[in-house]
């Protein structure tokens, strides 16, 4: 852990690239601390250490042939010239949108493309590594031939979406290093199997922002097959990474990697198991095949990390077949996932028995998309709060299986365990559980995609520290049962926050210091805590206006919104409401606030005109259910706390 104090001072410490034969590197490797980042053709493997390991080696003789500072002198490439490209993309084609995924340390957006709405999601990811400049280069040209449809992408997507994310890592790119700005290896700081003893993997998964970004990303949506596109080698690797036992779909993943192959025209390009290449672990596409069962892939594009630009074009051109292809693998299984009292949707995951790895759900549709080799399989699904079940289901050897599944709730806690806010924060938060809930010893969070967190509780008490929880609802399981969905975790992200919100009759209007055009509204209540999406009926850059006809007035009913990769949650809109309020520390937001005055709407002291409720004749009950809530709400709303009880209730 000592290594962590001093991160940002990593940084500045330079990085040493040196060769080693694998009879060597066998001998030495978890022995000292060097990363592996690469093997040559001759079957030497390239190694990154820290100055003093190196000096450590050379005097101990090991033979590590030519050393040299990592850090590549500054290139005629910088990052803004990929995200420019990125932008003009988006502004040049009605249907492809910009995404801002978050922003790297230095503060460089983290920018993605998406191209179509639905789900599955085919997914590209480059840059991950600042020093392989051709990565972001061919995911921005593969973008930019799917928009203008030239061949051979003229007939992809075919349905679904495609979402490219070019160069995670600006700053390392700007800096010509493998490593983000903190020094740390992105490609080693996701949560499936991570490892402290792989070289520079973070002082914990996701500690990064760039891995948060990637980890946000899968939130919304089934992604079931994507590419993360390196270069210093010319291969496609399949998972494991971390191990070389096969996972239960190494039969599907390797025939895609064979119809890769077949169409990709690069001289020499091979196909390998990751683990069986060289194992790494707290990988990217580990992460995304064990907590998702996305069939992710390790792309090498080229020899050299970064290729002259002159021969950039070529090593393109020979992989655009292999990848118009591998855009129309589509999935053979589509499930829908329900609660069988409600019938409404709910989060859940299938899993073969006996593998750890889980295939994951839409959280809002409760759709499952994937590919699974033809024949049976016995599947277990399951969801936190219902009574898991193995089913055995036939995939055809053609076309797609689709069907419905219903789970039996078992002991779902929702009634005694209300949902519950933490903001973010750096400083631990105190959680009493209800009456009901003293006498448990444990509590365990889980999200998708998410190291889970086992928590001690004592006396009732619970110490949740939010910035380990990324951002959403978490789902708590307890010896008693389960609640999903019921925790929720402020946005780490400080730009978005709720400003504040009124009620009008159906309408809701959120205010924020801005909002984009695509922010996207659930609500969550019942039993199930099913997501259900609230329509936007109007946009301003600081307002969205929502018709919540449908959301029953006489529940406690909870609302997500997602704006570009950040959510933020309202609790309790009919009842107490808590906004996430996230102010930014640095801009004093705190200090400038007024003092609590009748003028100021920030904290909710305005009162609320009726409307007259348009609702037609159908809708007449819950037209009543409206009048009743609004009445409750004008209430609430004159006794809503001032702005010190807020920041206190946040700072809780
Ligand atoms: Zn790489």
């Amino acid at each position: 852990m000592l290594l962590f104090l001093s991160l940002n001072a990593l940084a500045a410490t330079p990085v040493f690239e040196s060769y080693l034969d694998a009879d060597v590197l066998e001998s030495i490797q978890h022995k000292h601390p060097i990363g592996v980042v690469g093997w040559t053709s001759t079957g030497q493997a390239i190694i990154h250490s820290d100055e003093a390991t190196t000096k450590r080696l050379l005097d101990a003789g090991i033979p590590l042939g030519s050393v040299q500072k990592e850090a590549s002198p500054p290139m005629d490439i910088s990052a803004d010239l990929f995200h420019d490209e990125l932008r003009k993309l988006a502004d040049n084609h009605a249907s492809a949108e910009l995404l801002t995924l978050g922003h790297s340390l230095e503060g460089q957006p983290l920018l993605g493309l998406r191209v179509g709405e639905s789900n599955p999601i085919w997914r590209i990811i480059g840059g991950h590594h600042g020093d392989e400049t051709i990565a972001p280069r061919i995911v921005i040209e593969v973008a930019r031939k799917l928009l203008e449809k030239s061949p051979p992408f003229d007939e992809v997507p075919p349905r679904g979406s495609i979402i490219f994310v070019p160069l995670l890592n600006p700053d390392g790119l700007n800096d010509g290093s493998r490593y983000n700005r903190r020094g740390v290896d992105l490609n080693r700081n996701y949560s499936w199997h991570w490892e402290a003893k792989e070289f520079r993997p973070g002082a914990h998964a996701f500690s990064e922002p760039e891995t948060q970004a990637i980890q946000s990303l899968s939130t919304l949506g089934v992604s079931h097959t994507e590419l993360n596109v390196h270069s210093g080698s010319t291969n496609l690797a399949w998972v494991w990474n971390w191990t070389t036992t096969p996972s239960p779909h190494e039969t599907v993943l390797q025939e895609i990697a064979e119809a890769y192959a077949s169409r990709c025209a690069q001289e020499g390009f091979w196909l390998t198991n990751g683990a069986e290449w060289y194992v790494t672990y707290g990988d990217a596409t580990d992460w995304a095949y064990g907590t998702r069962g996305n069939l992710s892939f390790t792309l090498e594009v080229s020899d050299e990390k970064s290729p002259p630009q002159a021969e950039e074009a070529s090593i393109i051109e020979d992989h655009l077949d292999a990848i118009a292809n591998w855009m129309e693998l589509e999935p053979n299984l589509q499930l829908q996932l329900v609660d069988a009292s409600t019938q409404r949707p709910i989060q859940g995951s299938l899993r073969i028995p006996q593998q750890e790895a889980t295939i994951s759900n839409d959280v809002a549709t409760g759709d499952f998309f994937h590919l699974l080799s033809p024949g049976t399989w016995e599947i277990a699904v399951e969801s936190p709060g219902y009574a898991s079940q193995e089913i055995l289901i036939e995939i055809p050897a053609e076309g797609t299986l689709s069907d419905t599944l219903s789970l039996e709730p078992d002991n779902l806690l929702n009634t005694e365990l209300p949902s519950r806010l933490f903001s973010w924060s750096d400083q631990p938060q105190e959680w009493v559980l209800p009456e009901s809930l003293q006498d448990i010893q444990w509590l365990q969070l889980t999200k998708v995609g998410s190291p889970e967190q086992m928590l001690s509780v004592e006396d009732g008490l619970v110490e949740i520290k939010s910035n380990l929880l990324s951002p959403g609802p978490w789902s708590v399981h307890t010896s008693k049962g389960s609640a999903p969905h019921s925790v929720f975790i402020g946005e780490r992200n400080q730009e978005l926050f709720l400003l504040d919100y009124h009620l009008d009759g159906p309408r809701l209007y959120l205010e924020f210091a801005e909002i984009s055009t695509t922010a996207q509204v659930f609500a969550i209540w019942g039993t199930d805590r099913s997501w259900t999406p609230v329509p936007v009926t109007n946009w301003i850059s600081t307002e969205l206006s929502l018709d919540i006809s449908n959301v029953p007035a006489a529940h406690r009913v909870d609302l997500l919104i997602f704006d570009q990769n950040r959510v933020v949650s309202l609790l309790d809109l009919f009842g107490d409401p808590i906004l996430d309020v996230q102010p930014p520390d640095d801009t004093g937001f705190y200090e400038d606030l007024p003092e609590d005055s009748p003028g100021n709407d920030w904290n909710g002291d305005t009162e609320l005109t009726a409307s007259s409720c348009t609702c037609s004749q159908s809708e007449m009950d819950s037209q009543h259910a409206w009048l009743l809530s609004f009445g409750l709400l004008v209430l609430h709303r004159r006794k809503r706390k001032d702005t010190e009880d807020i920041i206190a209730q946040k700072n809780s």
